[in-house]
């Protein structure tokens, strides 16, 4: 570890980072600086008890959002750590659709962070699944940025880490589509290309963004159809609206 810190700094005198919020020249290894890392705004309760909702102004003695009253989702909890906005947006766009890898350590950090906070009971964690990307997205963007998230986490907690979530061929990227089109697109889209062990009860599943929350409800209910008694918690790394 401080063998990689040491060529960290080494890179960032050779090839200095600027931010890309203020411009400023940063030592750190990603293109955001400490001060504007500082604004990022955190999602804070009062927030729906299930699907981490942020309810701003609804006052602290409303539970549940409208959605999870309606259809209860197939999850125990899902939080998520910042919200999905200004400068965490445009960052999480130049990781994503620019291919920065280099945010991947940024993202980490954020991540455990809000983890850590959070009541996701990550100490009673038996395993990891993170959200696939397309064959196609693999290939253009080099990294899936939520394997990179769970891998770091995974480490951070001792949690081994599920590899046999995929996804079909021929899905879209949800990013694109509307709320409804959301919904339609990604029924199905999940496929196991392996048995987990048994003994797992408690699965959290990894992601970037929650936007409507129609990818992780997918996964949730594909693994529950899997195995009897699962308890899946979902953590995401910043929450969106739709
Ligand atoms: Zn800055
Ligand atoms: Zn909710």
């Amino acid at each position: 570890m401080r063998e990689h810190n040491l060529f960290n700094q080494f890179l960032s005198i050779l090839y200095p980072n600027f931010c890309i919020v203020c411009g400023e020249k940063t030592d750190n290894p990603y293109p955001l600086c400490n001060e504007c890392i500082g604004k990022i705004h955190e999602i804070k309760f009062p927030y729906c008890k299930k699907c981490g909702k942020p309810l701003e102004g609804w006052g602290s003695d409303i539970d549940l959002c409208g959605e999870c009253i309606r259809i209860p989702p197939s999850f125990k909890i899902a939080r998520s750590g910042y919200k999905y906005e200004g400068m965490l947006k445009d960052a999480i766009h130049r990781w994503k659709y620019g291919g920065d890898r280099s945010l991947s350590i940024l993202m980490k950090k954020l991540m455990v962070r809000a983890l850590l906070k959070s009541d996701i009971p990550i100490s009673h964690i038996d395993l990891l699944v993170y959200v696939p990307i397309s064959r196609r997205t693999l290939k253009k963007r080099g990294f899936n940025q939520t394997k990179d998230m769970a891998l770091s986490i995974g480490k951070r907690f001792s949690i081994p880490i599920y590899n046999g979530l995929k996804k079909k061929k021929g899905i879209m990227d949800q990013a694109l589509l509307s709320r409804e089109d959301r919904i339609r697109n990604i029924r199905g889209a999940f496929y196991l290309s392996y048995d987990f062990s048994e003994d797992v009860k408690n699965i959290l599943i990894i992601d970037d963004v929650y936007t409507t929350g129609a990818t992780v409800k997918e996964i949730a209910k594909l693994l529950n159809n899997t195995a009897n008694n699962l308890d899946i918690y979902i953590f995401t790394l910043s929450r969106g609206v739709l």
